[in-house]
């Protein structure tokens, strides 16, 4: 994606009230994120862990989504759970339950959609092979980089597509 001011992020979101977008707490470092390597930008709140953010290109115009993080995934180290967006398995919490509120009436009548997602929001990182999940085995995977990029991509517009009405 190309690189995002302060600006576009907060005036980019979607479902949430103004006054939440403009006191959220942004990432560090916006200048130096690797951003020809992210598909969007994702991150958890420092000072809120329950909230996490999502900004990302849609049709030529910047979408920022506000997820509740409703549930931490099983902590066990044995068990695993699969990102909805990159399909990458994590062991011992690495993956969340997260809530976006959808937008217009029907969010106003309290719908929303839930998918489970990587907690660091790494997704892009991820599809490229340039992160790789703790406690990751051997995965069974024939897909290129490219492709898993594609697959990522294609799920988080399908996403975006149910909270943004
Ligand atoms: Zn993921």
């Amino acid at each position: 994606m190309r690189p995002v001011t302060e600006h576009d992020i907060r005036t980019s979101f979607v479902n949430c009230s103004k006054g939440e977008a403009k006191r959220l707490d942004l990432p560090k470092d916006l200048a130096d994120h690797p951003w020809d390597d992210l598909d969007f930008l994702g991150w958890r709140d420092p000072g809120a862990p329950e909230r996490a953010y999502l900004v990302v290109e849609r049709d030529g115009l910047l979408v920022g989504i506000a997820l509740r993080v409703t549930a931490g995934g099983s902590r066990r180290f044995t068990s695993r759970s699969m990102c909805s967006l990159c399909l990458t398995t994590h062991t011992g919490g690495g993956v969340a339950l997260m809530t976006a509120r959808r937008t217009g009436e029907a969010g106003r009548q309290g719908d929303s959609v839930g998918r489970y997602l990587c907690v660091d929001l790494a997704c892009s990182l991820y599809s490229r092979g340039k992160k790789e999940a703790a406690g990751a085995g051997v995965v069974d995977e024939s897909l290129t980089p490219e492709e898993k990029v594609a697959r990522t991509r294609a799920n988080l517009r399908s996403f975006l597509d149910k909270v943004v009405a």
